[in-house]
């Protein structure tokens, strides 16, 4: 077992945060009427993809009847439908779509985290869960370091959550911390391999943004492929 699969173990054990513990569990029992023949997750959702990934996706949390359902990132929820599609038309994922943890869905050169491994009631961890989790963000980040390139951050709050971490992990975050923003591009120097990282953001794949058209495809296809050409992962496709 690599280093990766052994973080990806210990996470989905973890019960540091009460509330969080309680409302996965508690979701997993109750359940939602569309899914009374699934077996929930119920726990924390480690990170899915490669482990020699040179781009990294860092989203928000699980959601409660997506990925603390399925167990895997993104799958099974409306963020997840806009998600695959557009890794799959860049040519990062070998399907569109993604119901299950046993779908065969690949990702080819890039892994998908989140800040915070548990899915949190209204969405919305606490600040204190935030910094709770973030070892495990850490960990992960030095485990990927020697291959790393570029990351993409969807939404504020988890650039507000992987800024820290990247500078625990040994990369150089200016002072004052560069804002978020669609599109913002910063890169830090440093690092664990010493060779810099650059850092996308990109609004969230939330349904609150994408049915409002405030993220587009083509606006997240364009993210998707600038960042994964600076990770040397040759995207299909011209920019829109
Ligand atoms: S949110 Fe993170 S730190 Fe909190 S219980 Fe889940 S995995 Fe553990």
């Amino acid at each position: 077992m690599d280093g990766l699969s052994e973080l990806d173990e210990r996470i989905t054990g973890c019960r540091a945060c009460p509330r969080l513990v309680d409302w996965r569990e508690e979701v997993a029992r109750t359940k939602r009427a569309a899914f009374e023949d699934w077996t929930y997750w119920g726990r924390p959702v480690p990170g899915f993809g490669p482990h020699d990934a040179s781009l990294l996706i860092i989203g928000l949390a699980p959601a409660a009847h997506g990925a603390n359902r399925t167990g895997r990132m993104f799958t099974g929820d409306r963020s997840g439908e806009f998600l695959y599609p557009a890794l799959y038309d860049v040519g990062l994922a070998s399907r569109p779509t993604a119901e299950s943890a046993d779908d065969g869905l690949t990702l080819y050169g890039t892994r998908i985290t989140s800040p915070v491994h548990c899915a949190p009631p209204a969405n919305k961890p606490t600040t204190e869960e935030r910094d709770t989790c973030r070892p495990w963000l850490v960990s992960e980040l030095k485990l990927l370091a020697p291959t790393l390139k570029a990351v993409i951050v969807l939404g504020g709050f988890g650039w507000q959550a992987a800024l820290p971490a990247f500078s625990a992990a040994g990369w150089q975050v200016p002072k004052p911390r560069p804002a978020f923003g669609h599109g913002a591009h910063v890169v830090l120097p440093g690092g664990p391999e010493g060779k810099g990282l650059d850092v996308f953001g990109c609004f969230h794949v939330s349904q609150r943004n994408t049915f409002t058209g405030r993220l587009t495809p083509g606006m997240l296809r364009n993210v998707l492929r600038t960042a994964a050409a600076e990770a040397g992962l040759h995207p299909n496709g011209p920019a829109e």
